[in-house]
């Protein structure tokens, strides 16, 4: 990874005690930016993170909140703004599975998905849009007041049978992503979706450890690997930077070929 290209800035990533979270936060701090590594219950997992950026020389904290509380999802925002003074990348990565067949599937099911993986984005993104839109940048600057980062999935397109939870929290990140985009552009906060494929972490275990599983992934990724936290983190740090400023209201699919038609 580059280092300093994010030198300066501030990172807020969700759910970075693990995975695709862990991986981004790692690579932001690499990358320079001071880090607010957040976690919800694993709070072991998060001091590797900080452990992991400081060893590099970099600087992090942690701090636990439910990204589904509205309370926890500003205390974060505040505790950036705290502790480094400013805030200005908020990585909203947070999310749950909850795999269930639609026939049997539980309110409760449902309801936890959404607020976790929809709602939860809604709150940490509006809390730090408050704080980006404070900063005047001049719309000819080459530069941004702050950059809103969703991680949505391949889901967010193909259907997924037995995770209608799932699929209609990341169908409707897509959606409130673009409007976001369209709302917030006249304060030069850009906002944008990383849609990972299938990429090695906790959420999708079961599938990757076993063979039948692996055959199962492999066969839907036209490109032949199943990807790693790193290959979405190093595509983050770059859509943070001042090289993608010209970039808003888009998703980059991250997915080895996945959303392409099979031939
Ligand atoms: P993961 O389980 O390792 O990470 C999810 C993280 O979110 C965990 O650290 C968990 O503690 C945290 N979290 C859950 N609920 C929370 C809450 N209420 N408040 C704060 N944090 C909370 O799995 P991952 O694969 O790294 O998932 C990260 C994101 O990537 C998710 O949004 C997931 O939907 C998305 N994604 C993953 C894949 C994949 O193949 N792994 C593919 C597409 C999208």
């Amino acid at each position: 990874m580059e280092e300093n290209k994010l030198k300066g800035k501030v990172a807020l990533v969700t759910g970075a005690s693990s995975g695709i979270g862990q991986g981004i936060a790692i690579a932001m701090g690499h990358a320079g930016a001071k880090v607010v590594v957040n976690f919800h219950s694993d709070e072991d997992g998060a001091r590797d993170t900080q452990k992991l950026i400081e060893d590099a020389g970099g600087e992090a904290i942690t701090a636990r909140a439910d990204v589904s509380k509205a309370e926890d999802a500003q205390k974060l925002i505040d505790t950036a703004v705290e502790h480094f003074g400013r805030l200005d990348i908020l990585v909203n990565n947070a999310g749950i599975q909850k795999d269930q067949e639609f026939l049997k599937m539980t309110l409760e099911e449902w309801q936890k998905v959404i607020d976790t993986n929809l709602t939860g984005h809604f709150l940490c993104a509006q809390a730090a849009a408050r704080e980006f839109v404070k900063r005047e940048v001049k719309p000819e600057e080459k530069t941004s007041a702050g950059n809103i980062i969703f991680i949505s999935s391949v889901h967010d397109i193909i259907p997924w049978a037995g995770r209608v939870n799932y699929t209609a929290a990341k169908g409707g990140l897509q959606m409130m992503m673009k409007s976001l985009a369209q709302e917030l552009a006249k304060y030069k906060v850009r906002v944008n979706a990383i849609s990972p494929g299938a990429i090695k972490t906790d959420i999708n275990r079961k599938e990757w450890e076993t063979e039948e599983g692996r055959k199962k992934m492999l066969s839907q990724i036209p490109y032949g690997r199943i990807g790693e936290p790193e290959d979405i983190a190093k595509v983050a740090v770059w859509l943070a930077t001042d090289e993608a400023d010209y970039i808003t209201g888009s998703t980059l699919y991250v997915d080895g070929g996945m959303t392409l038609y099979p031939s």
